[in-house]
């Protein structure tokens, strides 16, 4: 068990496209779970912590009640983009920056645990968000890139304050 360090855009990791995970990552997971519960984060992808691998934690219950953590390697989303809500996200590796991002409200989504069992599920409300939001960092994407122009560069003016 080990708290990592989180890399901070514009760290060039940050936008790079992770290979697929092959290999053991129980390990790499029980650290990043440690990482995100000790940043207070409810999601943290692999590439945010150097690892450029398929691979995030999530946990979007554990601020409002009791800790629900879950692993997703190799996720894949199922999107259908006829529909968008506007959701406010932060980014542990984007401190102090709050934006409101336009996403499909619902996504179906499937990953294997770390036994190598492929899941499937449907997910709406923060979850359905949080898993886009993690899903764009294994392809190199942050919140900045899900922005219009002119807000993504007020947003950038804020982040450099
Ligand atoms: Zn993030």
């Amino acid at each position: 068990m080990s708290v990592l360090p989180i890399l901070r855009w514009p760290d060039p990791r940050l936008s790079r496209v992770c290979d697929p995970v092959s290999g053991d990552a129980a390990g790499l997971a029980a650290d990043m779970l440690d990482t995100m519960y000790a940043a207070k984060g409810r999601g943290l992808a692999a590439p945010q912590v150097g690892h450029m691998l398929r691979l995030f934690v999530m946990d979007v219950t554990w601020k409002t009640g009791a800790k629900a953590p879950r692993v997703f390697v190799n996720p894949e989303l199922e999107v259908s983009y006829t529909r968008f809500e506007s959701g406010e996200e932060a980014c542990l590796s984007i401190p102090g920056v709050a934006a409101r991002v336009n996403r499909p409200p619902e996504v179906v989504i499937r990953w294997s645990d770390l036994d190598g069992v492929r899941h499937e599920e449907h997910m709406t409300g923060f979850a359905a968000r949080c898993v886009q939001h993690e899903v764009d960092h294994l392809n190199g994407l942050v919140i900045f890139d899900r922005l219009p122009p002119d807000h993504r560069a007020q947003m950038e003016k804020d982040y450099a304050r």
